[in-house]
């Protein structure tokens, strides 16, 4: 059997394992040091943009600091995009906070801004003001940064952005990360960098950094003495894990061109099959193409498609399955326009690794080809 193509697998760069011999000859074996700072340096200048990183254990983890930071607490609602995975979300519901779901448009797939603000008006007409929204760069295309700030700042809810698969995404010049009043990042093993596991909390100010590092250090007021006055986490970023932060960071301008490069072949391979739809980049918008995600023309051509690959020994998987149609989420408020069933019902993501070559993609397209023969 040939190897597997999978969806999205981890792609080291070559230098990840100087940076871990490093911390290993300065036993540096601890969620702090020299690695973990530099690989928030790293993060920082990256971004360009002035704001302050936390690196963290998991993207979920920065999510559920920045909802703490923003004070949400056990009476709260807290606005999320509908269309994403369930860790956008998840830690609304670790704060005793009950989510109200968004669904999306068609210009990004992500969040709608004339349906947010519907929402916000709505939620404050039935009496509860939204503590905080959770916006999502979905498979690395931008939402609409400008339009989410502005109704953030005319209602005077924080926006956070969610942007665990747009590392390297922007728009107009300007990187993912830096847009909300707090941002996160993941490195999990399928994401555009990886650290095996990883995230990081993005602030605009240092006295919010520090004070993420302050509760994902078990809280200590002062550390001699270990005195607590509120609730801590174990969720600081090990200088293990940093290592390889550093060393993906050094190849993360590569990966991005590889994402993108896939992105342009299998569109140029595909488009001329009436039957499949690409995601176009609107004016100013640069997506990292994360995944490279198609749309059908109906759900049996999508899972037709799916199940023809699997047994070619190819990953794919469909698009995120909204929260609002969750079993767990069953009785939270949605406001839905439809866009987000349709997109799950027709979309699939295929392989879309920067470690593909030519060959994998062939595969792929040929498949495909050979389907709508
Ligand atoms: C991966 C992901 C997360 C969670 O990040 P982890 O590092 O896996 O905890 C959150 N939101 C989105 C949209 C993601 O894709």
């Amino acid at each position: 059997m040939k190897s597997k193509i999978w969806l999205s697998s981890p792609h080291m760069g070559g230098h990840e394992m100087e940076f871990i011999k490093d911390a290993f000859n300065t036993n540096w074996i601890a969620p702090l040091g020299p690695n973990v700072s530099g690989f928030e340096n790293d993060l920082k200048n990256y971004l360009i943009k002035k704001v302050e990183v936390a690196a963290v254990s998991s993207g979920t983890a920065a999510l559920h600091l920045a909802l703490i930071l923003l004070q949400v607490g056990p009476e709260d609602e807290v606005i999320c995009q509908s269309k994403t995975f369930s860790a956008s979300a998840n830690p609304i519901v670790y704060q005793g906070a009950s989510p109200v779901f968004v669904d999306s448009e068609r210009k990004t797939w992500n969040i709608c801004p004339e349906l947010l603000e519907t929402t916000i008006q709505d939620r404050i007409k039935k009496g509860k003001k939204p503590k905080a929204i959770i916006a999502v760069h979905l498979y690395g295309m931008p939402y609409q940064t400008e339009k989410i700030k502005n109704i953030g700042k005319q209602y005077n809810i924080p926006v956070i952005e969610d942007s665990a698969e747009a590392l390297g995404s922007a728009v107009n010049k300007e990187k993912c990360g830096t847009f909300g009043d707090l941002a996160i990042l993941s490195f999990n093993g399928n994401k555009i960098i990886t650290t095996s596991g990883g995230g990081a909390l993005i602030c605009n100010t240092i006295t919010q950094k520090e004070k993420a590092v302050f509760l994902s250090t078990q809280a200590k007021d002062q550390d001699v003495a270990y005195v607590h006055s509120q609730i801590g986490y174990n969720y600081r970023m090990s200088n293990i894990i940093a290592g390889i932060g550093r060393g993906q960071m050094l190849t993360l301008d590569n990966h991005v061109t590889k994402r993108r490069n896939n992105y342009k072949y299998y569109k140029e391979q595909l488009n001329t099959i009436p039957q499949i739809e690409f995601l176009n980049e609107p004016e100013g918008y640069f997506s990292n193409r994360w995944l490279t995600c198609i749309l059908l023309e109906n759900q049996a051509d999508k899972e037709a498609i799916r199940i023809l690959l699997d047994s070619n020994n190819i990953e794919t998987r469909p698009l995120w399955k909204p929260m609002h149609q969750q079993p767990v989420f069953k009785n939270a408020p949605s406001y839905i326009n439809g866009v987000s069933d349709d997109l799950f019902n027709r979309g699939l993501c295929l392989p879309s690794g920067s470690n593909l070559d030519k060959s994998d993609l062939d595969k792929v397209i040929t498949l495909i080809q050979q389907y709508f023969g």
